[in-house]
C-alpha cells in the first residue's frame, strides 16, 4: 500500500498551480556534497566599516543620521529608478521588452549591528512593522507604482551583503512573476468557488495541526503542504485581509510577535543564526480593490539537515520540477519541537 511518509509522490501548490516532487526515502542517502562554514562570528553592536550603522558614510557619498530606531533610505544602488521613461519594444511577439520605473529602498530594523529579528525586542519589531506599513502606503500611493515587494535576505548563504539587520523594498510598475501567479490563482479560485483560497487552506491546517509550527491570536506559521525548501514556512493572517495597511494595532503587534517566534525557532533548530529569504505577498497597488488577495509572508531558508548542509535547486529542480526529501509534516514537527 502507498505510504505518504515514505513513497515518492508529487504535491500541488494551489497558489502557483505548480507541483513539487517529494522523495522522503532519500533522507537516508549519505551526503558527500558541499558543507558550509558553520559558526557565526560574534558581531559588535557597532561596526565602523558598516554602511548601515548610525553615523557612518554610505558608498554613494551620503552619511547615515545617528538614528535610534528604524531608518529608511533610498537604495544607493537601486535596481529601479523613478525617472525611467515609459517605453515598449516588440518584434514578432518574440522579442518583447518594457521599461520598468520604480523605487528601491532599504529599511534598517535597528541601529544595533549585532541584532536579528530573532533577538530583537518585540516592541522594536513593532516599529519595523510600522515602517513596512508606512512604506507600503507611501510607495503604493504613487501612480506609477503597482506593486511593493518587501523582502529580507538573511545571512551570507542567501547572498546578504551586510549582516546589519535590514530589509529591502523594491516597488515597480509591473506585477512580479510570483505575485502574478498567486494573484491569478486566488482570483480564479474566488471566481469559481466564491470564497478565499488561503482562508480555506488555513482552516484545513488549523484543523489538522500537522504542519502548524506556531501561532498567536492573529497569525499562523505553517510549513505549507506544498513546500519546496526543507524548512519553508508561510505566515498567514487569520483574518481575511489583502495588505499591510489594513492591519489593526493589535495585528501589528501580533505580526511582530509571530516573526520573532518563527525566526527564533529557526535559530534553535540547528543552533545557528538561520539564513533565509523572507518576504510579503499582498495586494498590488494598482488602484483595484483585489478582494481575492490574502496577505501572507514566505520564509525560504536554504538549510537542509544541519547548520552546514544546504539545499541547492539544481539539475532536475532547475530544469523540471522542484524536489524535496524531508516531508513538510516532518519539517513542521522538528520546528515545533525546538
Ligand atoms: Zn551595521
Ligand atoms: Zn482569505
Ligand atoms: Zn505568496
Amino acid at each position: 500500500m502507498f505510504d505518504w511518509k515514505q513513497d515518492p509522490h508529487r504535491r500541488y501548490n494551489p497558489l502557483t498551480r505548480e507541483w513539487v516532487l517529494v522523495s522522503p526515502h532519500r533522507t537516508q542517502r549519505p551526503w558527500q556534497g558541499q558543507v558550509e562554514a558553520g559558526h557565526d562570528a560574534a558581531r559588535p553592536q557597532y561596526d565602523p566599516q558598516c554602511y548601515l550603522c548610525p553615523g557612518n558614510p554610505r558608498a554613494g557619498g551620503a552619511r547615515n543620521p545617528d538614528y535610534t530606531s528604524t531608518f529608511v533610505f533610498d537604495n544607493d544602488y537601486a535596481s529601479l529608478r523613478p525617472d525611467t521613461p515609459f517605453d515598449r519594444f516588440e518584434q514578432a511577439g518574440l522579442l518583447v521588452a518594457e521599461s520598468e520605473p520604480g523605487i528601491c529602498r532599504v529599511v534598517c530594523f535597528s541601529p544595533r549591528h549585532d541584532l536579528t529579528i530573532a533577538n530583537m525586542e518585540t516592541q522594536d519589531l513593532r516599529k519595523v512593522v510600522d515602517a513596512w506599513v508606512e512604506q507600503y502606503s507611501d510607495l503604493g500611493s504613487r501612480p506609477f507604482i503597482n506593486y511593493v515587494q518587501i523582502f529580507e535576505n538573511r545571512g551570507p548563504m542567501m547572498g546578504a551583503s551586510n549582516p546589519h539587520p535590514h530589509c529591502q523594498i523594491w516597488s515597480g510598475h509591473s506585477i512580479p512573476n510570483e505575485v502574478a501567479k498567486e494573484q491569478a490563482s486566488q482570483l480564479a479560485w474566488r471566481g469559481q468557488r466564491g470564497d478565499c483560497l488561503l482562508c480555506g487552506y488555513l482552516d484545513l491546517e488549523r484543523e489538522a495541526r500537522e504542519r502548524i509550527v506556531d501561532e498567536n491570536e492573529c497569525f499562523t506559521a505553517v510549513v505549507p503542504f506544498w513546500a519546496i525548501w526543507p524548512f519553508e514556512t508561510m505566515v498567514i493572517s487569520r483574518r481575511h485581509l489583502a495588505s499591510l495597511d489594513v492591519l489593526t494595532a493589535a495585528e501589528r503587534d501580533a505580526l511582530a510577535d509571530i516573526l520573532k517566534r518563527a525566526t527564533a525557532r529557526y535559530d534553535r533548530l540547528f543552533q545557528v543564526s538561520f539564513p533565509y529569504s523572507m518576504g510579503f505577498h499582498q495586494r498590488p497597488t494598482d488602484g483595484l480593490s483585489h478582494e481575492e488577495w490574502h496577505m501572507h509572508l514566505h520564509f525560504h531558508p536554504p538549510l537542509l539537515r544541519s547548520a552546514t548542509v544546504r539545499k541547492f535547486l539544481v539539475g532536475y529542480e532547475l530544469l523540471a520540477t522542484p524536489q524535496r526529501d524531508i516531508t513538510p509534516e516532518a519539517a513542521a514537527e522538528k520546528l515545533r519541537g525546538v
